[in-house]
């Protein structure tokens, strides 16, 4: 599935580390699912991705693990700042969380530093 311009996604229910142990499976099931439903309700579009709070690999689900969650999501980010790539795993994308510091310049240093990789 191609998405072009923007789109919303959920990021989860209470803001928490969904790749933290603690959390039971019924915990993370909500966590992913009722931003989800939320945010579909709410604004009447389909919602197929994901962004994970924090973003580091502790904080994330494998694509397998989140499958066994749910099937819901088709495009799933950590904050791994890496170039995404028809060949990056949909449910393992990176991303780069752009600062309120970030000036226009550092910004375009980020980027040519993750597609020099
Ligand atoms: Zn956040």
């Amino acid at each position: 599935m191609l998405f072009w311009g923007h789109a919303l996604g959920a990021h989860s229910h209470t803001h928490v580390s969904l790749g933290a142990p603690e959390l039971s499976r019924t915990q993370l099931r909500a966590e992913l699912l009722r931003p989800k439903d939320y945010l579909r309700e709410t604004f009447n579009v389909p919602i197929h991705a994901l962004a994970y709070p924090f973003g580091d690999a502790k904080d994330c689900l494998t694509a397998e693990q989140l499958r066994s969650h749910t099937s819901e999501y088709t495009l799933a980010f950590s904050g791994k700042p890496i170039l995404n790539t028809t060949s990056t795993p949909s449910l393992e994308l990176g991303r780069y969380m752009v600062m309120s510091t970030d000036s226009t310049q550092r910004l375009r240093e980020i980027v040519d530093n993750i597609v020099a990789q």
